[in-house]
C-alpha cells in the first residue's frame, strides 16, 4: 500500500463559517470585509457568481451590494480560528499525518488500499466534516503535494467531481495537467510564471516536460522540486509541526487616528498578549521583540518608527514581554502624530524544549515555573471562554481604538453569552 498526499481545503472558508452560524444567509450572496471594514476579502460562491470582485474597497461597491441584496459581514477571526481548530482536529483523527498549511488548508497522508480507490473514503470524510463542523471541504489526492494541489483545483473546477478528485489513479495525466495554467501551480510565483510563459511554457504538462537544466539554471533546486513533484516524485515532505516558524507578527490598522502615548500603549499591550498566547500555543520562545507604528501612508507628514529589544533569556511569558514592549512604545511614540497602525513582532523564535535557565538560581527557577503556570491558566480560560475573559492589569480594553467591525456576526462558538437561548414551555 503506497502513501498518498491529500490536500484538504475549506470551500470559501470565511463565508462558509458565517453561513454555518447563520443559516438564514446560506446559499445567498455574502461578502466578508477586511480589518476596519476596508476591502472585500472573501465571498460566498453565490456572490462570486454575481460578479463581485475580490480585494476591492467596500465603499466602492456598497451600492451594488445593496442592489444585489448581498449580505456584508466584518471579518470575525475568532470564529474562523475556532472553526479551523475543530476542522484540523477532525482531519488529524482521520489522516495518518497532517500538516496545517493555513487557516483553512491542510496536507495529509493516507495509505492507498489494494483496490487503489480512495473515493469512498474521501466522500465519507467530506460527509463527516459537514456533519460535525458544518463546513464544505474539497479533497485533492495525488502522489505529491504539487499534484494534490492540482487535484484539489480540479475537484472544485469540475462540477461532477463533487469536491473530490484523485489524480493519482489516472494513468495518463496529460489532459488534466493541460488544464492547469502555470500561475495556478503551487510554488510557481508571479515572476516564475512570466519567465515560463516567455519560454512558451503555459501549463502544468509543459512545465513537467521542459528541460530540467533550464529550470535548474534559473530557479535551482526550488524549481527542480516543482518539476519533479509534477512527475510524481515526492520532494516536498509533510511537516507536522510548525516549529520552524521564525516570527510572529500581530498588527492592525486602527479605526481612528490615535495621538496619545496611552492609547498607543493600549494597542501594543493587546497585540503583545495575542502574540505571546500564539507563541505558547506553538511551544516556542521569543528572543527579541519589535514594536512599530506609522501614520497614514498617504499623509503629507508620514511618520514611521520601530524599536527592537533583545530578550536575554528567551521567553513566552506575557509579563516580561509586556514590560519590554511598553518601554519600546515610549521610544516610538511622537506627540502630534496621527497614528493609524501599530504592531508587534516576536522574533528569533526557538522551541521551548531547550529552555535556558539561570542554572544555579533556585529562586529564579521557581518564579519562572509559577509564571509559566499562570500564563497557562490564563490561556486555558481565554481559550474556552473567549479572548479577554481574563486579562493583565496593564490592559484596560478601551473600545475606541479597536479596529472597527460594524457588521460583525455574533460569535456563537467562542462566547458563551452569544449562544442563543431556547425557551421550552
Ligand atoms: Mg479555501
Amino acid at each position: 500500500m503506497s502513501k498518498v498526499i491529500l490536500q484538504i481545503d475549506g470551500n470559501n472558508f470565511y463565508a462558509s463559517c458565517e453561513q454555518m452560524i447563520d443559516p438564514s444567509i446560506k446559499g445567498k450572496g455574502l461578502v466578508i470585509l477586511s480589518n476596519n471594514d476596508g476591502c472585500i476579502i472573501a465571498r460566498s460562491s453565490e456572490a462570486r457568481k454575481m460578479g463581485i470582485p475580490m480585494g476591492k474597497p467596500y465603499f466602492k461597491l456598497k451600492n451594488k451590494l445593496t442592489k444585489l441584496n448581498i449580505t456584508v459581514r466584518s471579518s470575525n477571526y475568532e470564529l474562523y480560528g475556532d472553526i479551523s481548530n475543530r476542522l484540523m482536529q477532525l482531519l488529524r483523527e482521520n489522516c495518518e499525518e497532517l500538516e496545517i498549511y493555513s487557516i483553512d488548508e491542510a496536507f495529509g497522508t493516507i495509505r492507498r488500499p489494494n483496490n487503489m480507490f480512495l473515493y469512498q473514503w474521501a466522500k465519507d470524510l467530506r460527509a463527516l466534516v459537514y456533519q460535525n463542523i458544518g463546513i464544505p471541504i474539497s479533497i485533492g489526492i495525488g502522489e505529491t503535494k504539487v499534484l494534490s494541489k492540482i487535484s484539489n483545483h480540479l475537484a472544485k473546477k469540475i462540477q461532477n467531481n463533487s469536491g473530490i478528485f484523485d489524480i493519482g489513479i489516472i494513468e495518463n495525466k496529460d489532459p488534466y495537467l493541460n488544464l492547469i495554467k502555470v500561475n495556478k501551480i503551487w510554488g510557481v510565483g508571479k515572476r516564475m510564471s512570466i519567465w515560463l510563459r516567455k519560454k512558451g511554457i503555459t501549463n502544468a504538462r509543459e512545465l513537467r516536460d521542459m528541460s530540467s537544466n533550464q529550470i535548474k539554471e534559473k530557479y535551482g533546486v526550488v524549481g527542480l522540486r516543482i518539476q519533479n513533484e509534477l512527475k510524481g516524485n515526492l520532494c516536498i515532505p509533510i511537516k507536522e509541526t510548525s516549529s520552524d516558524r521564525k516570527e510572529i507578527c500581530v498588527s492592525r490598522s486602527l479605526s481612528y487616528s490615535i495621538d496619545s502615548l496611552e492609547e498607543l500603549s493600549q494597542a501594543i499591550i493587546k497585540y503583545v498578549l495575542i502574540a505571546s498566547a500564539k507563541l505558547r500555543k506553538y511551544n516556542q520562545l521569543a528572543s527579541a521583540i519589535t514594536v512599530f507604528t506609522n501614520t497614514n501612508t498617504h499623509s503629507k507628514d508620514f511618520y514611521k518608527k520601530e524599536a527592537t529589544e533583545k530578550i536575554d533569556i528567551p521567553t513566552s511569558d506575557s509579563r516580561i514581554m509586556l514590560k519590554i514592549s511598553l518601554e519600546l512604545t515610549k521610544k516610538i511614540f511622537r506627540p502630534y502624530r496621527k497614528l493609524k497602525k501599530a504592531g508587534v513582532i516576536l522574533h528569533k523564535l526557538q522551541s521551548n524544549k531547550y529552555k535556558q535557565k539561570l542554572l544555579f538560581d533556585q529562586q529564579y527557577i521557581e518564579k519562572d515555573l509559577s509564571q509559566e503556570r499562570l500564563n497557562h491558566v490564563i490561556d486555558q480560560i481565554n481559550n474556552s471562554n473567549g479572548r479577554d475573559t481574563i486579562n493583565w492589569g496593564a490592559s484596560i480594553i478601551e473600545k475606541e481604538w479597536r479596529p472597527s467591525r460594524e457588521k460583525l456576526s455574533l460569535i456563537k462558538t467562542t462566547n458563551i453569552e452569544s449562544i442563543p437561548t431556547i425557551y421550552a414551555k
